[in-house]
């Protein structure tokens, strides 16, 4: 046993999660920090542009690459990694992501253990900017976690064994496409179909004439009408679907409450849910959430809203965008609390940076690596 484990032996914090809290982990590395100061810590990011494998479509257009902006941050000679995705439709950009970073100044911390208060100075820098605040937060954690050698799975006290199967999109496309791209899916033993555009029926109907594996839906808010919602709902459960995403527009939140109660499907909430200030108006109106780490600002928020929505009664997902394997394989870190996962971000591209999770017949594995659980790749 090293000298680090030895330390977070003592401390308790690798003896289980339960009571697991961010400023209890300050509170208690703050002695084994001492050790370590004086160095204080860096940080410093990079432009970098993902390239897809296929082209990807929205409702909100089509495109073949994803912005990044990849963040290190550095400790007494340890770096931990962190990313920003920005997906056009969020809202942020390389100029946003910039700005917002350059206003981080670390240097006013002692101790990359201090998560709290750091991630809550991170937070009060200014609203919004969800994605660079969790390239911070990605960073942070993988720093600490590589400080104390363990994953953050282990540090939370998850079992790894837990983690579920993810599940791999089928977009809005012809029946033959649909067809071809469900026999590609093969290892996965989930699939998450995409509608809301008009075909749904032909787009399940055109899978399930491939597979008759688990299916997911996910609409995007693209139905409007309540009563043909349930009764798609109603033909979706007697085609094995398990789930349905974001059914209606976010603002629609007496039909969606509706939905919900009268659904005989779990109803999960996406676009309509961004953080942890945001679970307030959950209960009641979805069953589920599907948490992103660039929607609500990295893994604390994550984690946080993972145990509220846990303890609401409510259904746990854990999804990503377009993203290296630095910010999958950082979701994944929770997923064993997840009922489901869709954390297929990195298999669509072609220039990842790093290793992280690994697949293994559709259910997500976690390395066994201190920090997030990732090695940067060679350049
Ligand atoms: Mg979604």
């Amino acid at each position: 046993m090293n000298s680090r484990r030895k330390f977070l032996t003592y401390c308790g914090l690798i003896a289980g999660g339960a009571g697991f809290s961010y400023a209890s982990l300050g509170s208690s590395a703050r002695v084994g920090a001492g050790k370590r100061k004086g160095t204080g810590m860096s940080m410093k990011f990079k432009p970098y542009v993902l390239q897809l494998k296929h082209v990807f479509t929205l409702a909100s257009g089509s495109r073949n690459t994803t912005p990044v902006m990849l963040t290190e941050i550095t400790y007494d000679g340890v770096t931990g990694y962190g990313e920003a995705s920005m997906p056009p439709y969020l809202g942020e950009n390389y100029a946003t992501v910039q700005a917002f970073l350059s206003k981080v100044d670390l240097s006013k911390f002692d101790s990359p253990f201090l998560l709290d208060d750091i991630l809550t100075y991170v937070e009060q820098i200014a609203p919004g900017n969800y994605a660079a605040k969790a390239s911070v937060d990605i960073a942070l954690h993988d720093l600490a976690g590589r400080l104390m050698d363990q994953p953050w799975y282990r540090i939370w006290g998850l079992n790894p064994e837990r983690t579920p199967y993810t599940s791999f999109t089928i977009g809005i496309d012809l029946p033959e496409v649909v067809r071809e791209k469900t026999r590609e899916a093969a290892p996965y033993k989930i699939l998450k179909v995409k509608l809301g555009q008009g075909n749904d029926k032909e787009m399940i109907l055109a899978v399930r004439s491939v597979t008759d594996k688990p299916l997911c839906v996910d609409v995007n808010q693209g139905w409007t009408d309540r009563g043909k919602a349930l009764e798609m709902i109603h033909w979706l459960k007697e085609q094995g679907v398990a789930f349905v995403e974001q059914p209606m527009i976010k603002t629609a939140v007496d039909d969606l409450a509706w939905l919900t109660q009268n659904s005989p499907l779990p109803v999960i909430a996406d676009e309509a849910l961004q953080t942890v200030s945001d679970m307030h108006k959950m209960q009641g109106v979805y069953s589920g959430i599907n948490i992103k780490l660039m929607k609500c600002g990295g893994l604390r928020a994550a984690f946080t809203m993972a145990n509220m929505a846990r303890s609401m009664g409510m259904k746990v997902m854990i999804g990503c965008m377009i993203e290296t394997s630095c910010a999958v394989t950082a979701a994944a870190q929770l997923s064993p609390m997840a009922d489901w996962a869709d954390l297929d971000g990195n298999l669509l591209i072609d220039n990842d940076v790093f290793t992280g999770i690994k697949i293994l017949e559709g259910k997500v594995m976690l390395p066994d690596k201190p920090g997030i659980g990732i090695l940067p790749l060679a350049d």
